[in-house]
């Protein structure tokens, strides 16, 4: 959290929107810009460090890790003052400051960073799984992971954590699972009478369909595949408009059956198993994880 007491340089500047006068503690960004700040007010971000926690003079100077643009925008949440706008906040500082109220949790932001991150989707897809699962968002992750794909996360693979990995090869390996059902639930036919209208174009038509479906794996895994699979995608007669009916009808059966993302979030937070001397210490000192409780 914060680092080491240090004297304020007298080249410094400081942020023009926190320079009280009255009772504050100082603290510097690591981009090292001030902020004089009401110390009243650092109650209101339940993990922040407060006065008690550096019981030194007016002119020291708490350094914290989290950038001057993140920490302006944090600090006018902990005030009673108009909220910042977010909207039109640019990501790198959104997901910044969406870190930094979970930190220190200023309650007040969290869920307004939380729906603002969302509202970025498609775009930034991994940076905003990361978010929800590390912060246990299940409903943004269930958002933000079909949209990840095969070729974002290999690209970013040694930043992603081990757990965002993990689930996300497992929900793949599943959509893929799911897709080659698809697939397999074509119809051979349009419908009984096929063959005999001399219009019929099953065979292409559903072939070209196939191809479409094809192309979307490891590209996209929210797609809606019963639109790809659609009477608008295949120039036929009826028979044909009949069969893609048909088709369409068993691919939503299949795909509903695609789990959440979240779940295999879950099933990685459940195959979670401690050594029992280590059970047995968490036990005695009250730190027992709630996934640990859930074994007994
Ligand atoms: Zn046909």
């Amino acid at each position: 959290m914060a680092e080491a007491t240090k004297h304020e340089d007298s080249d410094t500047r400081t942020s023009e929107l926190f320079n009280v006068t009255d009772i504050y503690l100082v603290f510097r960004s690591c981009d090292g810009i001030l902020f004089r700040i009401n110390s009243g007010f650092l109650e209101n971000a339940e993990s922040f460090p407060t006065p008690k926690d550096f019981p030194t003079g007016l002119d020291e100077v708490v350094d914290l890790p989290e950038q001057a643009s993140t920490l302006e925008l944090m600090f006018q949440f902990m005030h009673p003052r108009r909220q910042p706008p977010l909207e039109n906040v640019v990501f790198d500082t959104l997901a910044q400051l969406a870190e930094a109220v979970e930190k220190y949790q200023v309650f007040s932001a969290l869920q307004v960073c939380n729906l603002t991150m969302a509202n970025t989707l498609p775009n930034h897809a991994l940076e905003v799984l990361e978010y929800a699962v590390k912060h246990n968002y299940p409903g943004l992750s269930d958002r933000a992971g079909p949209a990840v794909t095969l070729e974002i996360i290999s690209n970013a693979a040694p930043k992603v954590s081990p757990k965002v990995i993990q689930a996300w090869m497992r929900f793949f390996n599943k959509w893929i699972e799911c897709m080659h059902a698809v697939r397999e639930s074509r119809p051979s036919y349009c419908n009984q009478y096929a063959g005999k209208d001399p219009q019929c174009v099953w065979s292409q038509g559903s072939s070209s369909i196939l191809n479409l479906l094809a192309r979307t794996i490891g590209k996209q895994s929210d797609i809606s595949v019963t639109d790809l699979i659609s009477p608008a995608n295949i120039d036929g007669p009826w028979c044909c408009r009949n069969g893609i009916i048909e088709w369409q009808s068993k691919a939503r059966a299949i795909l509903s059956g695609m789990p959440r993302f979240s779940t295999f979030c879950s099933a990685l937070i459940e195959s979670v198993s401690y050594p029992e001397c280590v059970e047995s210490k968490l036990q005695q000192s009250g730190h027992v994880p709630w996934y640990v409780l859930r074994r007994y």
